[in-house]
């Protein structure tokens, strides 16, 4: 089944919930940037958080989270938008921490720091930017905190990232229900039991639950609607043409510097690892172009 998000709401519209497995996109994030175990689950949970808030989000809005730590991960970057499309990277992907009850330590590795989220919209020349210190470093509390302070929504957001031995990512996913005005008290004390009971996200679907299975536990007592299904997916942004503009922007002395001293100029995107080449042919016809 290819990975999927799935959006409902109670039948008062008063109570919303998202849920998405995330494990191929995650799994396909844990190949790119190379990451170890503890990298691997850190990044996934961080993609799966974006890719939830992205679907919150409406036409051309786009999320942006990064979490900056003074633990050895030293930060996260997440983009994610409305279509299902997300891609991150931490900074650094081969650090290795200690189990903590034979568990793997998220919080150790980012270590005390900031979670900043950026709401970009096409309407809107500065994006809406929150940021709230770390309350767990297990990113799942931080989002909850982030959108309970920042956003002002009662939220609960859960995440979890199961890897096999060989550091394959076998199971990712989460969901986030929030109350929204008009909410009853009753509901939400449902919703906060269903949760308690759950288990762990990623073992939810490691047992083959979908995303809808995952909101029918959630809101377990409460009458939904399904409002939406789509595939996500990890897609990057990234170009030649925006390599391009990038090298333009540089300007026509930067440019003949690197053709003087590189002969061409290379790019590495951060956020896919796809590199990038502007063959020496190209720079002299950008160079011509800028001064034509
Ligand atoms: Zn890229």
């Amino acid at each position: 089944m290819p990975d999927t998000l799935v959006r409902a709401i109670g039948a008062y519209a008063n109570i919303r919930c998202i849920a998405a497995v995330t494990t191929d996109l995650v799994e396909e994030a844990r190949a790119r940037h190379d990451t170890y175990p503890t990298a691997t689950v850190a990044l996934g949970r961080a993609l799966t958080g974006g890719i939830l808030l992205g679907g919150l989000l409406q036409g051309e809005e786009r999320i942006n989270l990064q979490i900056n730590g003074r633990g050895p991960l030293r930060s996260i970057v997440v983009d994610a938008d409305a279509f299902g499309h997300v891609r991150g990277f931490v900074r650094h992907p081969h650090i290795q921490v200690p189990l903590r009850e034979g568990k793997i330590s998220v919080k150790e590795a980012i270590g005390a720091g900031t979670l900043q989220v950026l709401k970009i919209q096409a309407n809107q020349k500065e994006p809406y930017r929150g940021i709230v210190p770390l309350v767990s470093g297990e990113i799942a509390k931080d989002l909850t905190s982030y959108l309970v302070n920042s956003e002002q929504i009662p939220s609960a957001v859960a995440l979890g990232v199961y890897i096999e031995g060989n550091n394959r990512v076998t199971a990712s996913g989460g969901f986030i229900v929030q109350a929204l005005p008009g909410a009853q008290d009753k509901d939400i004390s449902i919703v906060e039991e269903n949760i308690s009971a759950l288990p762990p996200c990623s073992e939810m679907i490691l047992n083959g639950m979908g995303p809808r299975d995952i909101i029918m536990q959630v809101m377990n007592g409460i009458m939904i609607k399904f409002l939406e299904e789509k595939e996500i997916s990890f897609q990057c942004r990234c170009s030649k043409e925006r390599v391009v503009r990038i090298m333009i922007a540089l300007g026509a002395a930067e440019i003949r510097d690197i053709l003087a001293k590189e002969g061409e100029a290379k790019a590495l995107c951060e956020f896919c690892k796809r590199d990038y080449v502007v063959t020496g042919d190209e720079l002299r016809q950008l160079l011509e172009d800028i001064e034509s």
